[in-house]
């Protein structure tokens, strides 16, 4: 019997659904495996030692050559939109290991990216890139320490085995924490390739892990579909108030536990532009900055549709029930967004005009090509200096918002408080991921390290995140591609 340094306690919960949902997979080997980075902070959250995870019997976990003891590892089949087409999908290149249970009680899944074929495979090697799976580390850490609902990243490894793209590249794993990963496409594939019972064993199972609260619901699945729909509002508006632009909204990257996943084409937004697009394969736009919203309808959409036969044996009041919760979404949505914007203009109370005052702004913002995280950390930091201060129609919003700030009880202090709260005084730059993983390719971790540190927390507005605030070069900002990994 292999030791347990390391804290692992795994249970296998989602291996109890029916069959059609998962393949069980055998470990393949890597040749050397290596660390790259362990996050001490997360592992202690799940219970795990860090110092036993980076030893050389904890690697062989992280690198997925042993699995840890109850470990029944497993591929999941899932289905999905891509760019608005249905097609077969499934953990082509992912191994769920298990749920880690934490001192908390909580269940987490454990999930090995980069670790060799499945049956979900198709024509791909069933492996990663370093340089993605460190993307994927700094950025889910980042939307983490911005308060994001996000997967999270424990660990990277080097696979000492080469890769091949356009070039030759280093393999690498890395291990994905998620409160699930269940997706919107977990549920098309339950309502395209399996049976009712099955799909029902499904949604049970997913109100059982995020939503026990609505199982005594009158009908849980129509629940299931508004709590999933609250939560995909709250994060997407989330999103928009940072500038995250996820890039490649399919309904397979779309969580029904409400947490960010797939970071592989995402990125931020310097100058405020809805039309912002970075992915290199997006080419219509489909997943802009401004079609986030409306693409997470379009996906709760895809959500009710494969729910249909759990909501009514009559199919026409089905379709009824669907449209009564889809119906809502616009309104949960702009409901969440605007009480998010509030507070990054610092506003407590409500009044009919604040969306109008939102909306200006950001007028303003697009028409003088503004940077969106820079406008509102000036106006928190009331940085007279920032660009945006010069133009007129900025001005006399200025005036609007200050005497709009007055008329409410609470004090100045506590206003700039509250947008502190809500903008961060950085985010991964574009440039600075870039640059932190060119680095880190070559075997200097250090510009990494220093970048995740810097973002552990983003609203703390300490000197040394000055130098992170600055906009990109307007040459490297206007060329900035992303790619899917
Ligand atoms: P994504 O674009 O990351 O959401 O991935 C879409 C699908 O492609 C998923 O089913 C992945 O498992 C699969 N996939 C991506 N890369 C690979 C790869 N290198 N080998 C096998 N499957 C892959
Ligand atoms: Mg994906
Ligand atoms: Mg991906």
């Amino acid at each position: 019997e292999k030791g347990n340094a390391a804290g692992w306690k795994l249970e296998n919960s989602y291996a109890d659904l029916p069959k059609a949902f998962f393949s069980l997979i055998k470990v393949k080997p890597v040749d050397s495996p290596e660390l790259v980075v362990l996050n001490h902070s997360l592992a202690e959250s799940l219970g795990l030692k860090a110092k036993a995870l980076e030893s050389e019997e904890g690697i062989q976990v992280l690198a997925g050559n042993e699995v840890p003891e109850g470990s029944v590892p497993l591929a999941q089949a899932y289905a999905g939109h891509q760019f608005g087409n249905f097609t077969m999908l499934g953990d082509g290149r992912a191994l769920l290991i298990g749920e880690q249970m934490t001192p908390g009680g909580e269940r987490y899944d454990i999930q090995l990216k980069g670790s060799g074929r499945t049956p979900y495979s198709r024509g791909g090697d069933g492996r990663a890139a370093l340089g993605p799976m460190l993307r994927e580390y700094i950025i889910s850490e980042a939307m983490h320490g911005l308060g994001i609902p996000t997967t999270r990243s424990l660990a990277v490894v080097k696979t000492g085995e080469p890769i091949y793209r356009e070039s030759q590249l280093n393999g690498a794993i890395m291990t994905r924490v998620a409160a699930s990963h269940l997706r919107v496409g977990t549920f098309e594939y339950g309502a395209n390739f399996a049976e009712k019972e099955d799909l029902k064993a499904l949604a049970d199972y997913a109100i059982e892990r995020h939503y026990p609260d609505i199982k005594k619901d009158k009908n849980p699945y129509v629940s299931l579909l508004r709590e999933v729909q609250k939560r995909q509002a709250a994060l997407i508006a989330k999103w928009q108030m940072i500038g995250f632009i996820h890039g490649v909204m399919n309904t397979d990257n779309m969580t029904i536990s409400g947490e960010t996943i797939d970071y592989g084409p995402c990125a931020f937004m310097d100058t405020y532009n809805p039309a912002t697009v970075f992915s290199s394969i997006d080419v219509q736009g489909r997943y802009a900055y401004g079609n986030q919203p409306p693409i997470a309808g379009w996906n709760l959409t895809r959500f009710a549709e494969a729910l249909l036969p759990l909501f009514h044996d009559d199919q026409e009041k089905a379709i009824e029930l669907a449209q009564d919760a889809l119906s809502e979404y616009p309104l949960v949505f702009n409901t969440a967004w605007v009480k998010g914007m509030r507070c990054k203009l610092g506003l407590f109370n409500e009044e009919e005009a604040d969306e109008a005052l939102i909306l200006d702004l950001l007028k303003i913002m697009n028409k003088e090509k503004a940077d969106y995280t820079n406008t509102f950390r000036a106006l928190t930091l009331d940085d007279r200096k920032f660009s945006l201060f010069v133009y007129q129609d900025f001005q006399e919003w200025e005036k609007r918002w200050q005497e709009r700030r007055k008329r409410q009880p609470e004090s100045d202090k506590e206003s700039k408080d509250l947008m502190c709260r809500h903008n961060p005084a950085i985010i991964p730059r574009n440039h600075r991921v870039e640059e932190a993983l060119e680095a880190a390719e070559e075997g200097d971790l250090g510009l990494m390290e220093k970048l995740v540190s810097v973002l552990k927390d983003p609203y703390a507005y300490s000197t040394e995140q000055e130098e992170y605030s600055a906009p990109p070069p307007p040459s490297l900002a206007m060329s900035y591609q992303t790619f899917c990994g």
